[in-house]
């Protein structure tokens, strides 16, 4: 593995080269397969290399690969026209990570305060919540490794409970101009909001004034069975993010927002690479493959088999919960170390996370196949025991 020493050791990898991918399999340079149900972390939605992305990163870059923010391009325009027409918002601008559709939710709110609502710059975010690594966002994030970090923080960040819809009540000053959360904490466990308390947060944020901000950066693109998250709970935010499965392994996101609340003037926003023709032609050819029916119907027809077969794997082997939705799900272990599974697993050929050390996180490909489930569940169970 020549060439490693020079990689800057920001995470434990382990020693081994991926070459190549094809679905639901990864392979290394020694020929080793992985069933892969992490999937760059929830990012390919269609899982790896599919003829979908490949098609449309070969189109675009035989015509335009990039001509910079300055100038429109056409996927960009037909991109943003699909975003905004499925979540019922209205401007869309595309950046090449979360963190940064984050970071510009943060900044249009602060923006819409200063415009709107005397100066007003506080936003209350949750414990658990993970919404970046950028200074700004690790500040937002609810994530206890990130409380000794970084010092001094962003200010301006007011952490209640999830689910707590009095906590957030009176966490609401006339210094706050937002609210912003996760449908489902992914980084935190798979660990949902519920309806009721989105419902109760929609009707609460209207009567303060306030802005509803959902980051459906892990929860978007069909992950929970629909195409975003709030649709379950039958909400609608003001501002939305994405990310991960928006560009199913291009780096690509978007800050969504509603007319009214888009108020960033030339200057405010902007970025080098942000809404390229390349990039925003594989959101485009992405986006059009998991709205097509019967997509969404069978990845929630997945999720519920696959939490069925993990709820009774569960049972048998006395661990605990399973919680999430669609294809975005977790066990929580009542017993043994999340980590020490996750290495059983990868040394047999599967890769799972541990998002902590009592739960394991399943985000496979949105068209993983249910001879790959069972494939996976066989190999799990035999961690497990
Ligand atoms: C992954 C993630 C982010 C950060 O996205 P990056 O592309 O890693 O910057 C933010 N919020 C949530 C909910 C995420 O899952």
């Amino acid at each position: 593995m020549h060439g490693v020493e020079h990689v800057m050791p920001v995470t434990r990898r382990p020693p081994v080269v991926m070459v190549e991918g094809e679905g639901s399999w990864l392979r290394d340079g020694d020929g080793r397969a992985y069933l892969d149900f992490v999937q760059g972390w929830a990012v390919n939605c269609l899982g790896h290399s599919p003829a979908v992305i490949r098609e449309a990163l070969a189109a675009q870059a035989a015509r335009l690969i990039n001509c910079s923010p300055a100038f429109y391009n056409a996927p960009m325009a037909r991109l943003a026209t699909l975003v905004a027409e499925a979540s019922g918002l209205d401007h869309v601008f595309f950046c090449n990570s979360g963190a940064e559709a984050n970071e510009g939710a943060i900044k249009l709110a602060r923006k819409w305060g200063q415009l709107r609502r005397g100066g007003a710059f506080e936003i209350v975010t949750t414990h658990g919540a993970f919404h970046g690594r950028t200074l700004a966002t690790m500040a937002a994030s609810g994530k206890p490794a990130f409380e000794p970090l970084f010092e001094p923080k962003a200010t301006g960040f007011v952490k209640v409970p999830l689910n707590d819809l009095d906590a957030v009540a009176a966490a609401i000053t006339e210094r706050t101009v937002g609210v912003m959360l996760e449908p489902i904490q992914g980084e935190a466990g798979v660990v949902p909001a519920t309806d009721e308390f989105l419902r109760g947060l929609r009707d609460l944020t209207r009567e303060r004034g306030v802005l509803l901000i959902l980051d459906e950066i892990q929860t978007g693109i069909g992950r929970t069975g629909r195409l975003f998250g709030f649709e379950h709970a039958g909400v609608r935010p003001d501002i939305l993010t994405l990310g991960k499965g928006l560009g199913g392994g291009v780096p690509l996101a978007a800050l969504v927002a509603s007319g009214e609340v888009s108020c960033f003037e030339p200057g405010d926003q902007g970025g080098t690479f942000n809404g390229s023709p390349l990039i925003t032609a594989v959101g485009c050819a992405v986006f059009e493959a998991v709205r097509r029916p019967p997509f969404l119907a069978a990845v929630r027809e997945s999720g519920d088999y696959l939490a069925a077969r993990l709820r009774a794997l569960s049972s048998d082997l006395g661990h605990g919960e399973v919680r999430g939705r669609g294809l975005l799900l977790a066990l929580a272990l009542t017993h043994g170390d999340a980590d020490v599974v996750v290495q059983a697993a990868f040394a047999r050929g599967l890769l799972i996370n541990a998002p902590r050390p009592d739960t394991l996180r399943f985000m496979p490909a949105l068209t993983v196949s249910r001879d790959e489930i069972d494939q996976m569940l066989k190999l799990l169970e035999g961690c497990l025991r």
